[in-house]
């Protein structure tokens, strides 16, 4: 009988989600930075956010401020302030703050983000092929320590990859390292883990394995990655080549208790429910796919507190 709750209880749990990156266009555009960049008026932000908002199966998500997109002050702060107003609209929304370490006044831009009580921080690096370089681990040093310590929080950033300059990518990983130890009470999550960054997510992952007390504070969100798999020879790969095989043990290995689920809708992906679907059919137990759906945002969660 306990055994039957307890089953119950973890299938119960499989069809809910917590999704921990998604966009909304206040300004009801888009700008052209990504694959599937379109124009998308007013009315589809707002009808896109009440279809995410609605999602019976999705219990809460993170709502990301593009205040980073703007090279404006009183832009930026624009959109923090309008992303603050749409996630009252949901009970279910997280609203996000939004800086660009590119911009100058990006310590104006935090503070206005702690003036309005945004949670955690997505920190943009500048541009798409951005790699966590000494400007950029100085600055986000910078904001880190101006972040209030008596309670956790996150900072949600995307690194990419050099394919040409190896020593660059041994010293981004040498500085994520170091961030993490500098700031033990923010949790630090890399979007779109495998996509755009394979190398370097490859690279942590065998650091964790040398060191595995360390990089506790390290989360992988996987936005973008579960529907970048297609089939060569019966078998999975993304477009870099690397295998669903691959991801699964990188992730065993890493601890799958810090991979978190994104869909970074609807930026890359309208359609949520496509990733679900390839995560739910991609060899992972029914309870692993709970975790990284679900158990393991909403342990973040609670961690920070909210
Ligand atoms: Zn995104």
């Amino acid at each position: 009988m306990i055994l039957f709750l307890f089953y119950w209880g973890l299938s119960f749990a499989a069809r809910i989600s917590l999704d921990t990156h998604v966009h909304y266009q206040t300004k009801g555009n888009l700008e052209p930075m990504t694959y599937r960049a379109r124009a998308v008026t007013p009315q589809e932000s707002r009808q896109h956010f009440e279809s995410v908002a609605n999602q019976p199966n999705l219990e809460r998500f993170f709502l990301l401020s593009e205040a980073y997109l703007e090279s404006d002050l009183a832009a930026a702060k624009q959109r923090n302030i309008d992303i603050l107003a749409v996630s009252k609209n949901s009970a279910k929304a997280i609203p996000v703050c939004g800086i660009s370490v590119k911009y100058d006044f990006y310590q104006e831009v935090l503070q206005h983000c702690l003036s309005l009580e945004l949670r955690g921080l997505k920190i943009h690096l500048g541009n798409e092929q951005a790699l966590l370089d000494g400007m950029v681990l100085s600055r986000i040093i910078d904001i880190a320590i101006h972040l209030p310590t008596q309670q956790k929080t996150f900072i949600l950033t995307h690194f990419y990859y050099s394919t040409t300059d190896e020593n660059k990518n041994v010293e981004q990983t040498q500085n994520l390292i170091a961030l993490s130890q500098k700031f033990p009470n923010i949790q630090f999550i890399i979007a779109h883990a495998g996509t755009g960054n394979p190398k370097m997510i490859e690279d942590i992952a065998t650091f964790y394995q040398q060191n595995p007390s360390m990089l506790k504070n390290i989360y992988l969100e996987t936005s973008t990655l579960f529907d970048s798999f297609h089939k060569v020879n019966n078998e999975f790969i993304t477009y870099e080549g690397y295998s669903l095989k691959y991801y699964r043990e990188l992730f065993y290995n890493f601890g799958l208790d810090r991979v978190l689920y994104g869909s970074d809708t609807f930026v890359t992906n309208p359609v949520n429910q496509r990733e679900i679907d390839f995560l739910t059919n991609s060899g992972f137990t029914t309870y692993e796919q709970d975790q990284i759906l679900y158990y393991n945002g909403i342990k973040f969660l609670a961690s920070l507190a909210l």
